[in-house]
């Protein structure tokens, strides 16, 4: 896994490979999700599996951690239009 900086703001990121090979720009920290098939959040782990989860619930009950797409929270992507504030 190579550590780069996103050319568009500047964040660290890291790319991991999806389960369908694909390389998908992430952001380097690592956050606590909880799975959760209705939820709308994706979360990616280590080893390229993407699962629905959402990123909040009880500290206890945490089912582990992993990558989010940049994309979801960069600040500089010209593509990500429908940014919200
Ligand atoms: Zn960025």
């Amino acid at each position: 896994m190579r550590p780069t900086f996103c050319k568009h703001c500047g964040a660290p990121i890291v790319w991991i490979k999806t389960e369908k090979g694909k390389s998908m720009p992430c952001n380097k920290t690592m956050v606590p999700f909880w799975e959760n098939p209705d939820a709308k959040g994706k979360v990616v782990l280590m080893n390229g599996k993407i699962i629905s989860c959402s990123f909040d619930g009880p500290r206890d009950q945490v089912t582990n951690f992993g990558y989010i797409s940049h994309f979801a929270s960069c600040s500089g992507a010209r593509d990500f239009r429908n940014a919200k504030r």
